[in-house]
């Protein structure tokens, strides 16, 4: 089986890259930020806070995630309930980054995580799965850009869709969001000793997905 492993800091744009690429390579694609944000979502709505780690770790019995991936989507029902979109929102983000620091938390997705490469060719997207997830990963690549860039796109992202933002908070946002996935005790974001560096920081969309296809085809 191959597995392609992406991993780098909140808004490289390694989702919608890996999307694109699984499709046309006919893989599955894993979000594994997905998985975080639903249990970072649950949080919030149970009225917990995300970053008392005993806390979160009480509600995981109460959890049930069914991640249904596919080729260039992946579909996630917490409980039942499809939450695809909820899990979007920028709060449930912060959430998600609360309570990945939780080794409960960690623990209880990772078998999860590993079973999906056992069967099928995959591409998953996250911050540990170069490092933790998938240590032997047929691909990883460590994509990033500069904070300044992640800002700027997330703050076009955010104004395209009619949402009141600034590029001040937004900017602020994403350095808190890379410093607790830095700095976290378990599984902190980093770049594997054999992660391909690319940094998309002055390049486009179009760019940086021709950079990606290139580096992965190269090596599959
Ligand atoms: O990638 P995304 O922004 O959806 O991830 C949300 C949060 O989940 C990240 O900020 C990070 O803290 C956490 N995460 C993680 N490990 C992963 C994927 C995501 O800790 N493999």
């Amino acid at each position: 089986m191959i597995s392609i492993a992406i991993d780098g800091p909140s808004g490289a744009g390694k989702s919608s890259l890996a999307k694109r690429l699984a499709a046309e390579l006919g893989y599955v694609y894993v979000d594994t930020g997905a998985m975080y944000r639903s249990i970072g979502l649950y949080a919030l709505r149970q009225g917990t806070d995300p970053h008392d780690a005993a806390a979160v770790t009480a509600l995981l019995p109460e959890i049930r995630l069914d991640i249904r991936p596919g080729q260039g989507a992946q579909q996630i029902l917490l409980n039942g309930e499809d939450v695809t979109e909820a899990i979007r929102r920028e709060e449930v983000g912060m959430a998600a980054s609360a309570v990945s620091a939780v080794p409960a938390v960690r623990a209880y997705l990772l078998d999860t995580q590993r079973g999906f490469a056992k069967t099928q060719n995959i591409l998953m997207d996250g911050r540990d799965i170069g490092t933790v997830v998938l240590p032997d990963a047929t691909v990883k690549i460590y994509l990033t850009a500069s904070a300044g860039a992640r800002a700027q796109r997330r703050l076009k992202e955010l104004l395209d869709k009619g949402q009141a933002a600034d590029f001040d908070t937004v900017l602020r946002d994403i350095e808190q969001r890379d410093y607790q996935d830095t700095h976290r005790e378990v599984a902190p974001l980093k770049q594997a000793e054999d992660a391909v560096l690319l940094d998309t920081s002055d390049i486009d969309f179009e760019a940086s997905y021709a950079l990606l296809k290139k580096t992965v085809l190269e090596r599959v």
